[in-house]
């Protein structure tokens, strides 16, 4: 599955959306499960900084602030934490429906909201 910016973006807010709305009661809100998340929406909120970092560094030719490299760095930190947590909850487990790779712990497709085996 190809991620852009906006399939990021939406994702988090997403999945609560479809879980909570979809699951027909059985709503999967491991604490586990709400770390990720948390570690995603600080994911989304570098990957924005370092976006208007980019945008300001060409807009005025070069990066006077140096925060280009520091929000790298925040970034390969929180990656490292959340493919951590992702290892910690288990196999992923892939929609036979849409074909989505969801959490190991996981019981409904957070993008469909089929139930998973
Ligand atoms: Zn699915």
């Amino acid at each position: 599955m190809n991620y852009n910016m906006d399939d990021l973006i939406s994702d988090s807010k997403e999945l609560f959306d479809k879980l909570t709305v979809k699951a027909n009661g059985a709503v999967n809100m491991s604490k586990a499960y709400i770390e990720k998340a948390q570690l995603r929406v600080k994911l989304r909120d570098k990957y924005y900084a370092l976006g208007k970092t980019c945008y300001e560094m060409h807009r005025d030719g070069t990066d006077t602030t140096g925060n280009m490299k520091m929000l790298i760095k925040e970034i390969k930190m929180l990656e490292a934490q959340l493919e951590y947590a992702e290892e910690a909850s288990g196999k992923p487990k892939v929609c036979k429906f849409c074909g989505a790779k969801n959490s190991g712990e996981n019981s409904y497709c957070a993008k469909c909201g089929e139930k998973l085996s």
